[in-house]
């Protein structure tokens, strides 16, 4: 398999192209924005304008889309993928989509003898530049097998989740976790400093204690003791509250498609929507542990 399709050549799509450049794979590759396109091209891609074009006798066609409206769009639509892509072709859709959607989507990709996986990545934009992207994917054995050696060159990891819509599940599930944990450290810095508590101090202890967790010893809220945190950097992102606020709005649309009950992730939907509602959508998403003291 040696030809492929990049739908969708923004922040995390471009470097993703890049990357099977450099493993030597032949990429064609549409977005709307002809910058997009330009880039695309200084990078030794062949850019096309439309998708029906681009999808043109390729053997795998990756998608890295803004939602699952627009994905849903391009590859059901009358000049779409499904339209235009040849028998058999393998279908790759890394953007982060509602379960539903993804499901939907692989279905009618299967009911036209298509192969297609879900695979959203996380890593960012940074990750993704570095080809060393998370992928959760979602789909059958057989099309998982036949994704793996095109995520590859973008990848740091690749695992099977299960069955189509298993990939954004995982992605849902994880980042919601993320955002509790967040807040949850964040509260303890904030009761802790109340409290007459030095910030490294309480790292000292949590990070050696049951309270640790990712968003406590490798994304510090505080700055001093994780030196890479955004924390150190005016809270620069890294990951932007309104990315966040994207995903945990995917995550609480999935709980109540099943009825799963999920508390904490919709206390903290609510709290990262005041964050960005006050105006603060491009702060990364650890400076939640200045809005909870009002101190952004
Ligand atoms: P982006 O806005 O930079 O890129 C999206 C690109 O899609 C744009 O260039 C846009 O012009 C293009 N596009 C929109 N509609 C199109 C259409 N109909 N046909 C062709 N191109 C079209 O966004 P991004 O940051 O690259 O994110 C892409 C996806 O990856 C999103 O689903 C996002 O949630 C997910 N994601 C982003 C990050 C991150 O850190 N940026 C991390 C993990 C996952």
């Amino acid at each position: 398999m040696t030809t492929i399709a990049f739908i969708g050549l923004g922040n995390m799509g471009l470097p993703m192209s890049k990357n099977l450049l450099g493993a030597g794979f032949t990429v064609r590759g549409f977005d709307l924005a002809e910058i997009a396109r330009e880039h695309f091209t200084e990078a030794g891609g062949k850019a096309f304008t439309s998708v029906a074009e681009a999808v043109q006798g390729a053997d795998a066609i990756i998608t890295m889309l803004p939602n699952g409206g627009i994905v849903k769009t391009v590859y059901e639509g009358a000049d779409g993928v499904f339209a235009n892509a040849k028998n058999g072709a393998l279908m790759i859709d890394s953007s982060t989509i509602d379960v539903e959607t993804a499901r939907a989507v692989a279905s009618a990709a299967e009911a036209k003898g298509f192969s297609m996986v879900d695979a959203p990545v996380s890593g960012g934009v940074g990750g993704a530049a570095a080809g060393t992207l998370a992928f959760m994917v979602g789909g059958s054995d057989e099309a998982f097998a036949r994704a793996k050696p095109v995520l590859e060159p973008m990848a740091g990891k690749i695992v099977h989740c299960g069955p189509s819509g298993n990939g954004q599940a995982a992605k849902a599930c994880n980042n919601m976790l993320l955002a509790i944990s967040m807040i949850g450290v964040s509260e303890a810095f904030n009761l802790g400093r109340s409290l007459g508590l030095e910030d490294q101090v309480f790292f000292d202890v949590a990070a050696n204690a049951s309270g640790q967790c990712w968003s406590l010893t490798s994304y510090c809220p505080v700055p001093g003791p994780v030196p890479a945190s955004p924390a150190n950097n005016d809270y620069k992102p890294g990951f932007a509250t309104a990315l966040m606020l994207k995903d945990l709005r995917l995550a609480m649309q999935a709980a109540g498609s099943t009825g799963a009950n999920t508390p904490m992730g919709k206390k903290a939907a609510e709290i990262y929507t005041a964050m960005d509602e006050a105006g603060h959508g491009g702060v990364d998403f650890s400076g939640v542990i200045k809005h909870l003291t009002n101190s952004l």
